[in-house]
């Protein structure tokens, strides 16, 4: 039997590990470690947000994109996919339901879709932001120019989600196509720091080809980059896609990432993801357990909901749904802690920019 308690204890006090002892501690860890790990992550979490759980409205605003990424069902080449579009005044119909139901952050996401222009949504940011002052808006519409992202920040965009997907060159090449790259999405990352977003990037967990070194790696790239934001879930197949036939990623492992990355950063914003909400179905409470601070419910409208399908079986209902937030609640509050109502800025907000080797 192992025992990898130090290296949890270690963690804890070094908030890092070396490459061999973080592989023990991803790969080997028994479960008696994995639920120490998970308290760690827990008292690390409380420690700066107390037992507040924010909440992120989601609203999918296109199921368009230009890229063709081999794992997600919106890809380009998947002809089977029924696209859509919300209008400018969907977009503020599910905001102003949202504000209602105590939404104070609202994201906003997309495919990398043309018709997304910087006058298009710096509208809708400027009058999200007019109208909802005490808003927070999160913008993840994937890779643009440094002048596109600094419009949307000037029009009132609070925050910017853009997974890094992978941090192995190698390995991002076998989860997208040529004319994607690594480098590319570390530049923007970089931009969107340097523009003062508060920065989300994240990866999937047991992705096709994904090894524990992959993991390694990412997991120093968000040591280097010091993102606000870390958005992790488990890699689950599309059925119109290259990777139909790979296994979905394990709950197991993606929350022991989480709590790894909680214990590293006790400031972070963690997000217990749709992915995991996917393979686990329980209202988001292991997420929370792991360390997890962050939950978003889906605000898109009822149509567009279904068409917004990364993955199969995307869970949409009940903890997903934002009109049933008040289940939600309940749900949070039998394991003790709080839905609030408010922006939820991540704690560290001054959080400088980057390293020039990633
Ligand atoms: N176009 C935006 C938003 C992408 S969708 C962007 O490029 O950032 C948001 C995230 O969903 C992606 O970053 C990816 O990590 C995740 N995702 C896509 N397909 C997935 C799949 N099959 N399984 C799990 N997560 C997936």
């Amino acid at each position: 039997m192992t025992n990898y308690r130090h290296l949890v204890d270690e963690l804890s006090c070094r908030h890092t590990l070396c490459d061999a002892d973080m592989r023990k501690l991803i790969s080997n860890a028994d479960d008696g470690d994995v639920s120490y790990l998970m308290e760690k992550a827990r008292e690390a979490a409380v420690e700066v947000y107390g037992r507040d759980i924010y909440i992120r409205g989601l609203i999918e605003i296109s199921n368009y994109c230009r890229n063709n990424c081999y794992y997600c069902g919106i890809r380009r080449g998947n002809d089977r996919a029924e696209r859509y579009r919300l209008t400018a005044r969907e977009i503020m119909e599910c905001i102003e339901c949202g504000y209602q139901l105590g939404f104070r952050t609202f994201v906003l996401q997309g495919g990398e879709d043309a018709a997304l222009t910087d006058d298009f949504l710096t509208d809708v940011i400027s009058s999200a932001k007019a109208r909802y002052g005490d808003c927070a808006i999160t913008l993840s519409l994937g890779e643009r120019t440094y002048e596109s992202y600094r419009k949307l920040y000037d029009a009132g965009a609070d925050r910017y989600l853009l997974r890094h997907e992978t941090a192995d060159r190698g390995h991002y090449r076998k989860l997208h196509p040529d004319g994607m790259s690594y480098d590319k999405r570390i530049e923007c990352l970089l931009h969107l720091k340097g523009i003062g977003y508060q920065t989300g990037c994240g990866m999937m967990i047991e992705s096709p080809y994904q090894t524990v070194d992959n993991i390694i790696k990412d997991i120093r790239l968000i040591e280097r980059l010091k993102p606000h934001m870390v958005g992790l879930g488990p890699f689950i197949p599309h059925k119109d896609t290259s990777f139909a036939g790979y296994r979905a990623g394990s709950a197991a492992l993606t929350l022991r990432i989480m709590s790894v990355i909680r214990i590293m950063m006790p400031d972070v914003l963690l997000p217990s993801t749709t992915a995991l909400e996917t393979i686990v179905g329980d209202a988001h409470k292991t997420g929370i357990m792991a360390g997890c601070n962050v939950i978003m419910p889906n605000l898109s409208p009822v149509h567009a909901k279904k068409k917004y399908m990364l993955y199969n079986n995307k869970a949409v209902s009940g903890s997903e749904d934002a009109l049933e937030l008040s289940v939600l609640k309940k749900n949070i509050q039998s394991i003790g802690y709080n839905i609030v109502t408010g922006r939820g800025d991540c704690k560290r907000p001054d959080l400088k920019g980057i390293l020039p080797d990633v």
